[in-house]
């Protein structure tokens, strides 16, 4: 069994449209998706019509989070909601806002770099966007159409990083409510890259152990932005706080290097995950 639990298509930042992911999914040998777009449920529909018997689809998303440290700085961090209700009216109403906050944002870093004569619009950013949600993503891509950067790797690098002027914070969910909030909604929070610490600074033990109080189920382990030392810690952590350790690719078609499949979820990891309470059923075998 192939289980790849967090991937993005182009109803947020991936490229691929959700029955292309789909298509993706099967060439890549893979048995269980899940389609985790940013902030919205926008993909479940297409990717469910085009599913063939032999693939199983978790409908899912994730949420864009922040924790504050004593100090008063702001840590953002991701989090998986699977099998949630996507009518549960108080998550979706949170959806919503994190998706309008993302716009406003948005359009706030195009200005920034419109300012310092970067040639970018944000008629053509939300053109990228094709009416999803709204990322960094899409300003990277108009930046490589504007033939400023190669790629969107690159935009990151630099222009786009969150260590840079040019960078704007959205409005995020608190983690713990936003923990919470999954949990009423019949949904199973896990961490997203709980350790990637090359996209910023990352939350220490005490943070994670207190988002397991809150009722998160698993951590993900397996991810491109880890590395050998950061999966061992993260698995370690896992079983110390008696969480699911997944893996997962992070997928989002040509606007990152990772492939559909690069991690993976290992099938008794999968298993506990279905074993525990949930709003919905993976759709599939
Ligand atoms: P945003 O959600 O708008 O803050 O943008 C962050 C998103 O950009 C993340 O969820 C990733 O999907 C994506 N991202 C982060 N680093 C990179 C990178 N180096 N190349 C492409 N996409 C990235
Ligand atoms: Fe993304
Ligand atoms: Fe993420
Ligand atoms: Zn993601």
């Amino acid at each position: 069994m192939r289980i790849d639990l967090h991937t993005h298509t182009a109803a947020s930042d991936g490229t691929d449209s959700p029955s292309e992911l789909v298509a993706a999914a099967v060439a890549a040998g893979l048995d269980v998706v899940a389609v985790t777009d940013h902030d919205t449920t926008g993909g479940w529909a297409e990717a469910l019509a085009a599913r063939p018997d032999r693939l199983t689809i978790v409908p899912g998303a994730e949420f864009s989070c922040f924790h504050v440290e004593p100090d008063g700085r702001l840590i953002s961090l991701h989090l998986l909601g699977y099998l949630f209700d996507p009518d549960h009216a108080e998550l979706r109403a949170e959806r919503a806002r994190l998706r309008d906050s993302r716009l406003s944002r948005g359009r706030r870093i195009v200005e920034n770099l419109a300012a310092d004569g970067y040639a970018v619009t944000w008629e053509r950013v939300s053109e990228l966007a094709r009416g999803g949600t709204v990322g960094r993503p899409h300003i990277g891509r108009a930046l490589v159409e504007a033939g400023v950067v190669p790629d969107v790797d690159a935009a990151f690098t630099h222009l786009l990083s969150s260590r840079q002027k040019y960078y704007v914070r959205k409005d995020d969910m608190p983690v713990l409510d936003a923990v919470r909030l999954i949990r009423a909604a019949g949904g199973l929070p896990v961490f997203a890259h709980p350790f990637a610490h090359r996209r910023g600074p990352v939350v220490g033990d005490d943070v994670v152990a207190a988002m397991t109080e809150a009722g998160l189920v698993g951590l993900e382990v397996d991810h491109p932005d880890h590395d050998a030392d950061d999966r061992a810690k993260v698995a370690a952590l896992a079983r110390e706080l008696g969480l699911i350790g997944t893996g997962s690719s992070d997928y989002h078609g040509t606007n990152k290097v990772t492939r559909l499949g690069a991690c993976t979820t290992r099938p008794e990891a999968y298993e506990r995950l279905l074993a525990l309470p949930s709003a919905r059923r993976p759709v599939g075998s």
